[in-house]
């Protein structure tokens, strides 16, 4: 565990020259939009994110994000521990429009109006995505029995239909 608190901003051209890798955290309680979704367990989100500029020229954010919350179980209505964890690789633009050019294993992240990346909103956004749309315990930690059919709905909506491929071989 790294104690430095990273900086809310940082300029990505600057740190990418440098080759900087920033180690530290960020206060969860700071990040009020996640904190509308979970409940907050650990007091850090860890974070590390390496700062490079890759064989194209473009400059790349790749990193790592993880923190403990508790989030409520839509089965038993219960909280129970969950670790969000994330990676990422993100590539800083001007604009939305300059996002369509990346290659598509960057996500695009706009700059300020300082040409700096807010690496906390970066970092939350991050987290709020990897929340289950539907957190439930695991089945044997969970007070509701499993025969409630609907808490099973998720896993079958995720499955393609195999009559699909049968459809596009017409
Ligand atoms: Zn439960």
């Amino acid at each position: 565990m790294n104690n430095l608190k990273l900086p809310v901003t940082i300029d990505p051209y600057k740190s990418a020259q440098r080759r900087l890798v920033v180690e530290g955290y960020f206060e969860i309680s700071r990040l009020e939009r996640l904190l509308g979704e979970a409940e907050k367990l650990a007091e850090h989100v860890d974070v590390v994110i390496n700062f490079d500029v890759d064989e194209q020229g473009l400059i790349v954010l790749s990193g790592e994000a993880s923190t403990r919350v508790y989030l409520t179980c839509q089965r038993c209505n219960e909280p129970f521990e969950h670790e969000l964890k994330v990676s990422f690789a993100f590539s800083p633009v001007k604009n939305e429009e300059k996002a369509d050019e990346l290659p598509e294993h960057y996500d695009a992240v706009v700059l300020d109006e300082n040409g700096e990346v807010n690496l906390r909103d970066l970092v939350e956004d991050e987290l709020l995505v990897s929340i289950p749309l539907i957190p439930k315990h695991n089945l044997e930690d969970c007070g509701q029995q499993a025969d409630s059919t609907w808490g099973k709905l998720p896993d079958t909506l995720e499955k393609p239909n195999p009559f699909d491929v049968l459809k596009n071989l017409k």
